[in-house]
């Protein structure tokens, strides 16, 4: 994920009718969110993307959010920096030069972001790195630890911080510890291919509940604990170890659906909107949105697009691709290689394909405004989500809820993204198969009106019911579950 957390809503209304009574007295109780970066509250809705698009209903007034306040220093702080807004307190350390890079780059970036996304091939393994990222791990631990009360719920996000919960045990916290893990999950012939491999299933398995995205993840996670720990989860995703019960879960994440409709009727009247709106005159918009990342099957989508034109050539010059790739992480290796690689598919397209009044591919990879990009997401007649593997993929549910339900545009998702188990009613698709997809984007631009609008209509009351509230309510649940008062 995108590790600039946002910080978006910060105090909704709290919605009785669908939290349980755990979920009331998990409000009741002092939440502590930890993620790698933690929004500044001076930065609300500014930057792209995140894994705090769905936390901000978990950041209720009262809680606290600690994680890494996005500083380089010269070495790792060993004290939080304490700011309070909105009865919100963000306690945030920084970074020194030498972890951030091993730990962040290294290890993070460099070996579990490319493992969990079933790339063992682009894995970069080094001791040093591994033994920063537990370092970072403990100084996480070490600096939450004096702002520790003893009731708090503590909520610890994504594959940066597998460690964590181990290392607050040793440190003597009895808290309820929950773990979400945003990104996939790897069966255990995968998960093998990393050497400390049973030294991180151990750190998450220090937690009380360890949250997943999909079922498939889930399921993953609990053969790797068989495999790995030696552990006999039972049927419910239970299991002992090291004298605590473990609780594997499923909650997927979501967006405020409603908010981003409203987001999306508002960016129509907005300058952008109608600049692209102008450049495209009657054309089709097939639209992508995404970091530049190679999870994201960028390359595979360009390929599809080219195989459309070539394919079905009646859509030459009545439609336009539009890829918003926004650079991420551009000091590991494997992504300036990415950003070579498109560069040239999207000149061979163009160069194929163009006319002197047409340019068929359109490709940028700075960030755009989130209203922009709500409203060109809204315009688009075809939403191109086709990662090669994804934890959920957040673009596909904004999408659906950005659409005009009187004369909405066709979802094509990739069956590899989370997204897919739950938005069956999208055109699924397999990323890897260039001319599927280009088929399915024909199919997506010769729709009827009536198959549009039914599908939307299945997929927005999904995207509707999934939200991030339910999902942070959902774990919030989990992790307050058995906790005598
Ligand atoms: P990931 O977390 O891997 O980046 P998701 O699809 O789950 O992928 O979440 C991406 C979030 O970032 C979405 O809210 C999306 O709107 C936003 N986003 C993605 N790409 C861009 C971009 N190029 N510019 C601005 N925002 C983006």
């Amino acid at each position: 994920m995108n590790e600039v957390l946002k910080n978006k809503v910060l105090s909704r209304s709290f919605s009785v009718e669908r939290a349980s009574m755990a979920g009331l007295q998990a409000k009741m109780k002092r939440t502590i969110i930890v993620s790698n970066r933690v929004p500044s509250p001076h930065e609300k809705g500014a930057t792209a993307g995140g894994l705090a698009v769905g936390l901000a209903d978990a950041a209720t007034p009262g809680s606290m959010w600690f994680g890494w306040s996005g500083k380089r220093a010269l070495e790792t702080s060993t004290k939080a920096e304490m700011v309070t807004a909105d009865g919100v307190t963000y306690a945030t350390i920084d970074l020194g030069e030498r972890d951030y890079t091993r730990f962040y780059n290294g290890f993070a970036n460099g070996a579990l972001w490319p493992l969990f996304h079933f790339r063992s091939g682009l894995l970069m393994f080094s001791r040093p790195d591994y033994e920063a990222y537990r370092a970072v791990n403990r100084a996480f631990a070490k600096a939450l630890l004096p702002l520790l009360q003893p009731d708090d719920l503590i909520w610890i996000h994504d594959y940066q911080l597998l460690t964590m919960a181990a290392e607050l045990r040793e440190l003597g916290v009895v808290n309820r510890i929950g773990f979400f893990m945003h990104i996939p999950f790897v069966p255990p012939a995968l998960l093998a291919v990393l050497p400390p491999a049973a030294e991180l299933l151990a750190g998450m398995s220090a937690c009380d509940v360890v949250g997943f995205q999909t079922e498939r993840d889930r399921l993953a996670y609990l053969d790797c604990a068989k495999a790995f720990l030696n552990v006999n989860p039972d049927r419910e995703g239970r299991f002992a170890f090291r004298e605590r019960q473990v609780q594997a879960v499923t909650t997927p994440i979501g967006i405020d659906a409603d908010r981003f409709t409203e987001l999306a009727e508002r960016a129509e009247l907005t300058g952008d909107a109608k600049r692209l709106n102008e450049s495209l005159g009657e054309r089709a918009l097939v639209l992508g949105v995404d970091r530049l990342d190679y999870s994201k099957g960028l390359p595979q989508r360009f390929d599809a697009f080219g195989r459309l034109l070539y394919c079905f050539p009646q859509h030459l010059r009545k439609v336009a691709f539009l890829q918003i790739a926004a650079r991420s992480r551009q000091e590991v290796g494997s992504y300036q290689t990415l950003r070579r690689e498109l560069d040239r598919r999207a000149g061979d397209i163009n160069g194929e394909f163009s006319d002197f009044d047409w340019v068929p591919l359109r490709y940028m990879t700075h960030p755009v405004k989130r209203t922009a990009i709500a409203g060109f997401y809204r315009r688009a007649r075809v939403g191109l989500v086709t990662p090669l593997r994804d934890g959920m993929n957040l673009v596909a549910k904004e999408y659906v809820a950005a659409q005009y339900e009187a004369n909405p545009g066709v979802l094509v998702l990739s069956r590899f993204a989370g997204a897919a188990d739950e938005l069956t009613e999208a055109l699924i698709v397999n990323p890897f198969d260039a001319d599927e997809v280009a088929e399915a984007i024909h199919t997506a631009l010769t729709m009827p009106l009536q198959e549009r609008q039914s599908r939307h209509k299945s997929l927005l009351a999904k995207v509707r019911h999934t939200t991030a509230r339910r999902f942070c309510s959902d774990f919030l649940d989990h992790l307050n579950g058995g906790v005598q008062h």
